[in-house]
């Protein structure tokens, strides 16, 4: 582990070598395969060959048809959609892909306001800004929200743009055990007395940063009992919602919804567009103060050209068919058909004897493989029976923890489920990764 216990990268070297040198460079196809189509439920992958045993790939005129189990399209938005699309391509007439200018000069449009407003409606928080991707948001916010003097408390599995973010900010960075509000509360009373006033603290400002959903892990956030722990010692909380904003909660409000946590408890709501609807970009939600003070002072929202329009639109109208405001009633559709599948696909792997982490309604599931040789054969057997997934390794993982993550999309249809079922079954024997035993009355 990294010298302050956040991250995996630079564990052993020589073995790091070994794997990004050695087997990687031999494994290059299961990696940056690269895609002829929408990143919907079907997608056309791209056929590579290689002249110098997969050292060197090239691609070919050829795609094939597989079915998708890698991309974060929770809600199936990342396609041809027939309210989404005609008025992405008229913001694209509009506007043009580009602003070509920052948020304080030209980089406003309406759009941008209109786009802001939204969230901030639908996360519940007074006031949102935001971003042109994702991994910005939280690497140029964390730094402005916190500096030297400050502490950040994070999740050991929290993101790598948390991470770069809070290294970055200057603060005093101090790691609490994955997902365990015992161990933060551990870990605050090693800093400061329950009940002490925050003027008496030998720290600025204290933040607790949290994911809603742990994009290698598929788990909640155990967020209810984490805001106790933070109310106790009057800290402040950041959530990123990347992978459950859309994707969770009744009304697709995310990880506050599902778990009956009130937002207001919540500091600051981060989240991505990447996911969920089908664009790209981010978003942070939080008092007006705080979203005022960002505006002035980031440097991702100051000198940094502004989202694209066409993909603000996206977002914009992907609410809209969430929130109902499209006039049917699909977007309530979409988020019973992702809970729906993602729960009957994740006890269908659980009954076949595989290993697979995570929990109910999280559209991620990770299959564990634990050796990292043994991706190859997963990924490349379930490739030649169409059916396309990630496998994730070290340093993404610890190195004996390499995994197949499948990310479940409301654009599948069962017909679709039941085949990559079949699929991963067939291969799961043939790779050895049926780690359980498979009880009688389940066969
Ligand atoms: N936060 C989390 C938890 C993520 O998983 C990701 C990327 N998947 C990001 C932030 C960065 O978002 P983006 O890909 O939209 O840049």
């Amino acid at each position: 582990k990294s010298k302050d216990n956040q991250g995996y990268a630079p564990i052993c070297l020589g073995l790091e070598d070994f794997y990004t040198r050695r087997l990687y460079l031999r494994i290059q196809d299961c990696f940056n395969r690269p895609i002829a189509s929408a990143p919907d439920a079907w997608m056309d992958v791209v056929e590579r060959h290689s002249n110098d045993n997969n050292k060197t790939l090239h691609c070919t005129q050829n795609t094939t048809r597989c079915l998708n189990l890698g991309s974060y399209n929770y809600l199936g938005f990342a396609a041809a959609d027939e309210y989404c699309t005609p008025q992405v391509i008229e913001s694209l007439k509009r506007y043009a892909p580009s602003t070509c200018s920052v948020r304080v000069d030209g980089g406003t449009t309406r759009l941008h306001a209109e786009l802001e407003e939204l969230v901030a409606r639908f996360v519940g928080k007074p006031a949102a800004v935001i971003f042109g991707m994702g991994y910005v948001t939280n690497s140029a916010i964390i730094p402005v929200l916190i500096g030297k003097g400050g502490l950040i408390i994070s999740d050991s599995l929290n993101h790598n743009s948390i991470v770069n973010g809070a290294r970055g900010s200057g603060a005093t960075v101090r790691v609490f055990q994955h997902n365990s509000p015992s161990h933060l509360e551990e870990v605050l009373r090693e800093q400061i007395a329950e009940g002490q006033p925050r003027t008496h603290r030998p720290w600025k400002k204290i933040i607790v940063v949290v994911e809603g959903i742990y994009s290698m892990e598929g788990e909640l956030c155990k967020l209810p009992e984490i805001i106790t722990v933070c109310k106790k010692y009057k800290v402040y909380t950041y959530l990123d919602e990347a992978h459950s904003i859309g994707a969770i909660g009744k009304s697709g409000r995310g990880v506050c919804e599902l778990l009956g946590v009130d937002t207001a408890d919540v500091d600051i709501m981060m989240g991505t567009f990447t996911k969920s609807f089908g664009s790209c970009g981010g978003y942070i939600a939080a008092s007006k103060e705080i979203i005022q003070y960002l505006k002035y002072t980031c440097p991702a929202h100051l000198y940094a050209t502004s989202m694209s329009p066409p993909a603000v639109q996206q977002v914009i109208s992907a609410l809209k068919v969430i929130l109902g405001e499209d006039g049917s009633n699909r977007g309530a559709l979409k988020l019973a058909r992702i809970r729906e599948n993602s729960n009957f696909f994740r006890s269908e792997l659980q009954k076949m004897g595989f290993e697979v982490l995570g929990d109910n309604d999280s559209p991620v599931m990770p299959i564990m493989l634990y050796n990292p040789a043994k991706i190859p054969a997963f990924s490349r057997e379930c490739l030649k029976q169409n059916v396309a997934i990630v496998t994730v390794a070290f340093p993404a993982t610890p190195l004996l923890l390499a995994r197949a993550r499948i990310c479940i999309s409301a654009s599948h249809t069962r017909e679709d489920l039941v085949k990559a079922l079949e699929v991963i079954s067939k291969v799961g024997d043939l790779v050895g990764i049926k780690y359980f035993p498979v009880e009688p009355e389940k066969l």
